[in-house]
């Protein structure tokens, strides 16, 4: 059996679990083989033979299209479905075609609820913040709610225009203040989005010895939104965590969405875990991985706690500019391997993985993006880094 598995809270791992892997389109190719070299040396290493990854490779993007027509086959969806933890590499946006973007839709078809950023700094990655080091966080952005849902209408369509005349006639809504131009949004924040995404950040936190949670919203505004957010999040906190927060394993605030970009900066030290709402966590996950220096190098993954189905992804897009020059930095789909290694619990592999990346950037080892700014700084082929980590594993 190569199926990893998922009952009630517990994860089954098989020796030889396969694993899909959508390649990617543009330098998908090259980090995607890159982290496959990678992962499969550190798995060897740590377990002397004894495990293994079964890569299958799925279709998804430009190279689905080219060979299926269809730029995301029911197959893929399935193999996700079927085999739970899977990574992939950059995708191309379909122009047109009803497809607003294949990330959307994976996330959607398999409600992966969950958009897990860890942020940290690695020694030797120059930052544009004077202490990079006390950036150690973590995010989760709800990913199927929000604004961000797409239910939205350009001004001028008769849609714009019925849903006008249905605020301002029914609702009682007389402030739209230019009515005839104006496109509206929709933004769908529910009780059951906010927990499922708040116990997957409290059980996060509880789980690797973290101790505080900070909801970041902006409930002042936005009261029954991102308001209905946090309130409902301090009342699981009080329904299901009152133990851990009474003997101290656990301390829960929340912050303005505002006020957390300003603290972030000042005093980042404070935060561990952020739990917080598809927007706000979209401009948060670049600012803190811009911090770090690592906007290029930040790992990902969206997840579904509840079915365990979980895809780890690089964060960057297809670099269509430097793809086949052998030069991509493979770091942020090599990171989120390392997550998905201690996501299936083979943290002696992960933990290779993260140490020689941690060897290589203190030697100033690195690809050019980085080696570039680095003092004593060493560029290498992605083909070559990916070697230099091996070699250090
Ligand atoms: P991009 O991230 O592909 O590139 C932006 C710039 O950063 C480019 O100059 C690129 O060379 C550089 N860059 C990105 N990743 C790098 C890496 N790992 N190493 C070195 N340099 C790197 O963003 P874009 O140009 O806006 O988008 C290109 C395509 O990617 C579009 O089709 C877009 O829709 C898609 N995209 C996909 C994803 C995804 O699948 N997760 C995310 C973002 C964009």
């Amino acid at each position: 059996m190569t199926k990893i598995s998922k009952t009630g809270n517990t994860l089954h791992v098989p020796s030889t679990p396969t694993i899909p892997f959508i390649e990617g389109d543009g330098v998908g190719k090259e980090i995607t083989s890159a982290m496959r070299k990678v992962v499969d040396e550190a798995v060897k290493k740590a377990y002397n033979g004894e495990r293994r990854i079964e890569w299958k490779e799925v279709l998804a993007g430009q190279k689905a299209y080219d060979n299926t027509g269809e730029w995301l086959p029911a197959a893929t969806m399935d193999a996700f479905k079927d085999y739970l933890v899977g990574i992939k590499g950059p995708l191309t946006t379909p122009v047109g075609g009803g497809i607003r973007s294949l990330n959307v839709a994976l996330r959607q078809g398999l409600d992966l609820f969950v958009c897990q950023r860890p942020v940290r700094w690695y020694k030797g990655v120059v930052s544009p913040v004077k202490n990079p080091e006390l950036v150690d966080m973590t995010i989760f952005r709800e990913n199927t709610e929000d604004i961000y849902a797409g239910i939205e209408w350009d001004c001028g369509t008769p849609e714009a225009r019925k849903f006008h005349t249905f605020l301002h006639d029914e609702m009682g809504v007389k402030k739209v203040r230019f009515p005839e131009t104006s496109s509206f949004g929709v933004k769908p924040v529910s009780r059951e989005g906010s927990e499922r995404l708040i116990r997957a950040a409290l059980d996060f936190a509880l789980e690797h010895d973290l101790k505080r949670v900070t909801f970041v919203h902006k409930g002042n505004i936005m009261k029954f939104t991102e308001g209905g957010f946090k309130r409902w999040g301090y009342e699981l906190v009080e329904r299901e965590y009152a133990d851990a927060v009474a003997d101290g394993r656990l301390v829960v605030d929340d912050c303005i969405a505002d006020a957390f970009l300003q603290n972030a900066l000042l005093k980042p030290e404070h935060y561990r875990v952020i739990a917080t709402l598809n927007l706000n966590g979209d401009y948060i996950s670049d600012m803190l991985a811009a911090m770090v220096g690592g906007i290029g190098i930040a790992p990902g993954a969206n997840i579904n706690y509840s079915t365990g189905t979980a895809i780890f992804e690089a964060t960057h897009g297809t670099a269509p500019d430097i793809a086949g020059n052998d030069i991509v930095n493979p770091c942020s789909i090599i990171l989120s391997s390392v997550m998905m290694l201690n996501y299936i619990g083979w943290k002696e592999a992960a933990d290779r993985i993260e140490r020689a990346m941690e060897d290589c950037f203190a030697e100033g080892i690195a690809t050019n993006d980085l080696a570039r700014f680095m003092p004593n700084g060493q560029a290498l082929s992605t083909s070559l880094f990916a070697e230099a980590l091996v070699s250090r594993m």
